[in-house]
This record gives C-alpha cells, structure tokens and sequence, in this order.
C-alpha cells in the first residue's frame, strides 16, 4: 500500500489529509496540537509523534503549515520529516512559503538525497476537504511525474509553471493581486458608505460591473454587511503572503512594487487588528469616518 505522510492539520491540511484516506493510502499524521487529528486517527491515520516518526517508511511527505518558520520546523528540525525520510523520497510542499526558502529548502532536500517539489494551493478549504484544489507546481517533469499519484487526490487542477520555485513564484503573485485588490474593495466600498450611497445599489452595481472579480463577488457583500462568519483566510496569512511577494518583487524590479507595499502596509495594520478572524475585516479598518478620533 502506498504511504504518505501527512504534516499540519489546520484549516487546509485537516481536509488534504482526509482525501489521502479517502483514496486509500495508508497516512500517518502529525500535527502541532493533536487535537486536530482525532477524527483522522479514528478514520484510520497513523498518529506520528514527530514529523520525523510521520516520514518513517513514507513514499511521499506533504506538509501543509502555516510560513517559512513552521516549514522549516517540521523538515529540518531534529525531529524533522527530513530526518528519517529514505533517499529519493518525495517531499511536496504545499504550504504558501517565501521564495528564498523554497530555494533553501530544495537545496537542502537535494543534498539529504530527497526530491522537494513546491505545490503551494488555490482553493479554500472546502476546496481542500473535497479533492477541488489548483495545485500551483514548480519541479523538474520527472519529479512530477513521481509526485503526481500524491498530487491527484488533493486536486482538480495541476499547473506546472516550471522548476522548483516556480509554483511559488506564482502563488505569491496570485496572492498578492488578490491582497490589492481585497484592500481596494474595502477602501472603495468605505467611501461609499460615507458618502451616504445606498449599499444595496452599490453591491448590485459592484457585483455586476467592470470591476467584478471573484475577490469582489466573495468579498463585498460580507464586508458591507460585517458579517464575517467562517473565516477561512485570515489577515495573518494574508499579510505574510503580501510580505513574501513583495520581497521577491524587490530582488526582481527597480521600481516596483508600489501597489504592494501598500498592500503589505494595510495588512500589517489588519494583522494587529484581528490575526486570526477573516482578511475581510479590513473595511473596518479603512472605514472609520473623517474626524473619528477613538482608537
Ligand atoms: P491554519 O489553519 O492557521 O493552519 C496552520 C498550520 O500550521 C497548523 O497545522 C499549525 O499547527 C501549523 N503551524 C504553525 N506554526 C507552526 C510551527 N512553528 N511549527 C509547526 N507547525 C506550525 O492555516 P491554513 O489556512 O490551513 O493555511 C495553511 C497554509 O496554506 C498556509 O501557508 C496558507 O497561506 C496556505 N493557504 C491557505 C488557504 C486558506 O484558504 N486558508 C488557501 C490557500 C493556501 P497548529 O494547529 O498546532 O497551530
């Protein structure tokens, strides 16, 4: 039986690891706090003490956790997926992480005799729960080739962009248009209000105008009515997506990124606001009236 090892069971990687139990495989699981594996464990998820313990006799390795920090902690710590991974064993990375450590880390992999191929993801966790995912790849054909039986079960769509990194790069441009133009709804739909407009108009007129996007449509009626139930992406990993791309912008443009440092500026601010409540919350931050001195 094929066996994968699973690695971070939060919002994303809970549902992921189901689908590998779903098609069969046999998964052992490890996660920060173990409460999150229960109903995995009941399902028939081997519980790992370690992310090291999780790799023992693993064909593959997929982490899902939350930046470059928790990355690096469960492949390379002493206990690390790394540490007992056997040469030429697969390692899929698919947790959003910057571009410099996807490098580090495909490097690194490389020398322990592994093959490490970045998989960030598009979709939420419905997506992720169901089997729906983009997966966003960067690896050499051939190491996809070996990654790909891992890859299916999680998605429905599998873009190769190029080499290692390459699917990164393209995660983190995707969220950082998304981290733009989120703060834009938000700003543009404040005005709005303040304005005196009637928001019933003004969302029909958004939802079904020029600058409709699937941001706009998931976004602006929930920032207009503040209802911010369900959170699935919170002002946290925004934030730390907008950061990792504008980082990589400034190795690569002169003069950009303009729009994204604002972006990485506004969501700094929503970070301190509310770190783990939804991305959307950032109308209440842009929306406080001209002359409102609290706070
Ligand atoms: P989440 O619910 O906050 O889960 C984060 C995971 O990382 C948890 O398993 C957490 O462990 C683990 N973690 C955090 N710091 C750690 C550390 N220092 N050492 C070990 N483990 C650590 O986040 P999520 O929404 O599932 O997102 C996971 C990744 O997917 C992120 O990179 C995110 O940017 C990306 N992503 C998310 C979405 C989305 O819609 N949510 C969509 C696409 C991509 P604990 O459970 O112990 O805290």
């Amino acid at each position: 039986m094929v066996k994968v090892a699973f690695i971070g069971l939060g919002r994303m990687g809970h549902g992921m690891a189901g689908r590998y139990l779903d098609a069969g495989f046999t998964v052992a699981v490890w996660n920060r706090s173990k409460g999150k594996a229960v109903d995995l464990i009941a399902r028939g998820a081997r519980w790992a003490a370690s992310p090291e313990d999780a790799a023992i006799g693993a064909d593959a390795v997929v982490t899902m956790v939350a930046d470059d920090e928790a990355s690096r902690a469960v492949w390379l710590t002493g206990d690390g997926a790394a540490t007992t991974m056997k040469p030429g064993t697969i390692a899929i990375e698919c947790s959003t992480v910057s571009y410099h450590h996807t490098l580090e880390m495909a490097r690194e992999l490389r020398r322990r005799g592994l093959i490490y191929v970045d998989s960030p993801v598009t979709g939420l966790p419905d997506a992720a729960a169901t089997g729906k995912l983009t997966l966003l790849v960067g690896a050499d054909p051939a190491d996809l080739e070996r990654a790909r039986p891992f890859l299916i079960p999680l998605a429905t769509t599998i873009w190769h962009f190029g080499a290692v990194g390459s699917g990164t790069v393209y995660k983190l441009i995707n969220n950082l248009m998304g981290a733009i133009q989120i703060a834009g709804i938000a700003e543009g739909l404040a005005i709005a209000e303040q304005a005196g407009l009637d928001m019933k108009l003004v969302l029909e007129a958004v939802e079904t105008g020029v600058a409709a996007s699937p941001q706009v449509i998931r976004h602006s009626r929930r920032m207009v009515e503040r209802n911010f139930a369900g959170a699935t992406f919170t002002a946290s990993l925004r934030q730390k997506d907008a950061a990792y791309a504008v980082a990589l912008a400034e190795s690569l443009l002169r003069d950009a990124p303009i729009m994204g440092r604002a972006a990485v500026a506004a969501y700094d601010r929503a970070k301190s606001h509310a770190p783990d409540d939804d991305e959307g919350r950032m109308i209440e931050i842009v929306s406080r009236p001209k002359g409102d001195s609290a706070g």
